[in-house]
């Protein structure tokens, strides 16, 4: 199993509300270091009601008007000495020695450790294990880590309201908490000390769950990209001396991108749909599914709202074809030689109405994907019912899913089936990432025959298969068949 998988989905629980033993102004905390997150967590304790004494190294170089009149500028050991219990370390942790001087006036107090790591996986214990270890008379309680020194400033309303509290004292844990709720923030419980070495490299990671939907999306269009460069620009250019190099910039990139759409959107359905076929295959839901499908369960969202992005780049694309200068100039050049042939094209109603038809699917697949987008935020998500949610999910989500397919179809028809389209036995672009959608749509379609579904609604309701039943269960069962009715 994966770390992200086995750790759970809430890392802590809230603190609870103890009563209020930090009431505003009677307790004084004080700030080791004078910059940036000093300075910010100053402003906030301070419009919060808290007195606040900052420790600096050298309090005549700290500049005059950097923290509000009613902060206090002190020593480092002066600012210990007047804190009831808690000391901020707004410090980078290797000047944590320096502070080895003042250990006595240290000891019995709560150090606030705000540290980030250096770097991901270096595998040695965290700042925060270190500065125990330093410090063992003192209570060392790690957070606000996860709050930049800019949310402190700003207040909460523009950032994360959870600050993540871990350490071995509960104590210290619950003291530190009161003075995050009084801030107006959400303390969560994020465990013992050891924790830390998560807490520490949290604003370290860079979209963690997004990788593997990015690099899929990437190769995705890499691909296509490369396909349609050899398929319509290179092999023509080759065989024939028709030079299309001008396509690159525009023309590709937008028949690329509603294929890169089309399998995003079929790859975010596969795995649910792999799922339901094992769990029937299986007979039983109470086996777990392989690591892998879990994973891609797991990265649904982040395809989606990249297939997403691709069809809406897709539509810009489509809206800033007209201006080409390469259109322009073959339309004025295709009415000139028909005025001069004293040729008149007669209308193409069927050409019409499928151009028609195919952008009324294509802005409909559009509006309902930003639907899904948007129910996708956690803010919008969070006000469905679970019903609401799968409805917009899953119902509107195989909508947009069908309706994109059939605004490709429409579109390629007839030239899927010409011979020309197979000129260098490469199919067109679209046949290919048509194909993932329509298989996805086809076994959807068998699931919800009902000898398939009916089946499946017991599986999910905890119905096993007796072929697939424990040996003991088996046993029960035929225990209490036996057994007289009464
Ligand atoms: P900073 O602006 O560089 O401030 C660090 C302070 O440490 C200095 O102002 C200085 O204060 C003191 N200092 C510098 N050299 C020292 C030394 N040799 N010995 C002892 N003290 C020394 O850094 P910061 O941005 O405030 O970050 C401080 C801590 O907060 C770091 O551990 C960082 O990971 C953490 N943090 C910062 C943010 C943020 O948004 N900035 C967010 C989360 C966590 P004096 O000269 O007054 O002693």
């Amino acid at each position: 199993m994966s770390d992200e998988m086995s750790s759970p989905l809430l890392l802590g629980a809230e603190v609870p509300d103890d009563p209020p033993a930090m009431a505003r102004g009677q307790q004084t905390v004080a700030i080791l270091g004078s910059g940036d997150f000093s300075r910010s967590l100053a402003v906030r304790l301070v419009a919060c009601g808290v007195s606040v004494v900052v420790g600096s190294r050298c309090v005549k170089r700290i500049a005059p008007g950097l923290f509000p009149d009613a902060v206090e500028l002190s020593s480092q050991e002066g600012a210990v000495v007047k804190a009831q219990r808690l000391v901020v370390l707004a410090l980078f942790p290797e000047h944590y020695p320096s502070l080895l001087g003042i250990r006595a006036a240290l000891a019995g107090k709560v150090l606030v450790d705000v540290s980030n790591a250096m770097e991901l996986g270096s595998g040695v214990s965290s700042n925060a294990e270190q500065l125990a270890e330093l410090f063992p008379e003192s209570v060392v309680v790690k957070g606000f880590n996860v709050i930049s020194a800019w949310t402190l400033q700003t207040g909460t309303q523009d950032g994360s309201r959870q600050v993540l509290l871990c350490s071995d004292s509960v104590e210290g844990k619950s003291e530190v908490a009161q003075l995050a709720r009084l801030m107006g923030f959400h303390p969560v419980d994020s465990g013992d000390l050891r924790q830390s070495r998560v807490l520490e490299t949290m604003p370290l990671r860079l979209f963690p769950s997004w990788r593997g939907p990015l690099l899929a999306t990437f190769l995705l269009f890499l691909f296509f990209y490369a396909y349609g460069f050899l398929r319509d620009l290179l092999l023509p250019y080759l065989a024939h001396g028709r030079d299309g190099f001008h396509r690159l910039a525009l023309a590709l990139p937008n028949e690329s991108l509603p294929n890169v759409a089309l399998v995003a959107l079929a790859l975010v359905y596969l795995p649910g749909l792999l799922a339901a076929w094992l769990q029937l295959w299986r007979g039983t839901k109470y086996q777990r599914f392989p690591r892998w499908l879990d994973g891609w369960l797991l990265r649904r969202k982040q395809l989606g709202l990249l297939g997403f992005l691709c069809a809406a780049l897709h539509a810009v694309y489509s809206l800033c074809l007209p201006l080409r200068t390469a259109t322009r100039h073959r339309l004025i050049n295709a009415a000139y030689s028909q005025v001069k042939a004293g040729v008149e094209e007669p209308w193409d109603e069927s050409g019409v109405w499928r151009s028609d038809l195919y952008l009324s699917c294509g802005v409909l697949a559009l509006g309902i994907l930003s639907l899904l987008a948007i129910t996708s935020l956690p803010t919008v998500g969070n006000v469905l019912t679970w019903r609401e949610f799968t409805f917009v999910q899953s119902g509107l989500g195989y909508t947009a899913l069908t309706l994109s397919v059939t605004h490709t179809l429409v579109f390629g028809w007839d030239f899927a089936f010409s011979p020309q389209a197979y000129e260098f036995y490469m199919p067109p672009s679209y046949v290919l990432a048509v194909a993932a959608p329509c298989a996805v749509l086809v076994c959807r379609c068998i699931l919800l025959l009902p000898c398939t579904s009916t089946r499946l609604a017991r599986i999910r309701r905890g119905w096993e298969s007796v072929r697939k039943c424990p040996v003991s269960q088996r046993q029960q069962r035929a225990v209490h068949r036996t057994l007289p009715q009464v």
